[in-house]
């Protein structure tokens, strides 16, 4: 649905984007994510078709966006981190406005109430733009997004500046749009993208950095798997059975007590699943298990290591020229 190859913008002798290539298959919810300056808003509008690239192609629905703009801006939503919202408008009238300006030739009325639906902006569609909370203005400006029933949609920081009850609503509202819609979303919010994004593209410097399912892209920085086990059963002993089973690196007591069980957290190497293993130890003991579950490193330990790393590399590139 999307292909970026090779993609550079340089501002003089700064390179914003620095050969960046990736591809997002239709339906896919990814997030594009990086610490300031990173390059996410220059990919973004060089996707959306507002900026031209210095070098490297864009394909939407594989269409070049060189070559057919209209062609692949019809396939594109776009909300900006600032939606431009008209506030003397109320909402429907907006909608209608939107939909004259991107020359939509879907049935009007059915399409926009389906949007209106799907946004749940029912209850404010006769209001003025003005005059709604914050939440529902983004709503606003997703709706906006989806007029012309695009095939792909472009969400830049989508929750920056909502309360907790509307963040969660509008992550609820982007999975949605994701059934229908390949969507993509910028931000520097680690946790959004774990709540939102079944893949996560990280850049750094204009780089790709990582680009992995979001489940898998701790696996990537650790050299083995981790998980939290609760058991039932003496402690000390539960935790010197668990280290001698083959695979397993490291066994660490939580501390944690819930009423007769333990937590333990089991490091394993990469190539051994120890999961089967423990589970028939504590069988042949009668320990019951509790519980087991991965035990990852959060995403934002990911995040900093692999920045780290990849400003470590290009350090040591430095130092070496
Ligand atoms: P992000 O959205 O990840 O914060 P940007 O894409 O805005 O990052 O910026 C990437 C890099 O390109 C930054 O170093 C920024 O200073 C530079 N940059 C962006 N726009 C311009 C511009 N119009 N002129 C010169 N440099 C720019």
């Amino acid at each position: 649905m999307i292909k970026v190859q090779n993609l550079v913008k340089r501002y003089g002798s700064n390179y914003a984007l620095n050969d960046v290539s990736f591809e997002i298959g239709e339906g896919e919810i990814v997030g594009l994510l990086g610490p300031n300056g990173a390059g996410k808003s220059t990919a973004m509008n060089i996707l959306t078709g507002y900026l031209s690239s210095t070098s490297g192609e864009v394909y939407i629905n594989g269409v070049n966006i060189l070559d057919g703009p209209i062609e692949a801006k019809k396939n594109i939503g776009f909300l900006p981190e600032q939606p431009p919202l008209y506030p003397e408008m109320t909402v429907t009238e907006y909608l209608n406005f939107v939909y004259e300006l991107k020359s939509c030739e879907l049935e009007r009325e059915p399409h926009i109430a389906e949007i209106i639906s799907v946004t749940k902006l029912g209850e404010v569609k006769d209001r003025l733009i003005r005059n709604l909370s914050k939440g529902n203005k983004q709503r606003v400006g997703i709706a906006q997004a989806l007029i012309g029933d695009p095939k792909v949609v472009i969400f830049d920081e989508p929750t920056i500046g909502l309360d907790p009850k509307q963040i969660i609503a509008v992550r609820n509202l982007l999975r949605t749009l994701a059934r229908r819609h390949t969507v993509v979303l910028s931000t520097h919010i680690l946790a959004e993208v774990q709540a939102v994004c079944e893949r996560v593209i990280i850049i750094n410097k204009g780089k790709i950095i990582a680009d992995e399912r979001t489940e898998d892209i701790v696996k990537t920085i650790e050299d083995g798997y981790r998980y939290k086990v609760k058991v039932c059963g003496p402690a000390r002993e539960v935790e010197l059975a668990l280290r001698k089973i083959n695979g397993v690196k490291t066994v660490e007591s939580t501390g944690e007590r819930d009423l007769d069980s333990f937590s333990y957290i089991i490091e394993s190497e990469k190539s051994i699943d120890v999961r089967k293993s423990v589970f028939n130890l504590c069988v042949s003991n009668n320990w019951p298990i509790i519980g087991m579950e991965p035990h990852g490193t959060d995403l934002e330990t990911v995040f900093i290591r692999l920045v780290d790393r990849s400003d470590g590399v290009s350090e040591t590139k430095k130092r070496r020229k």
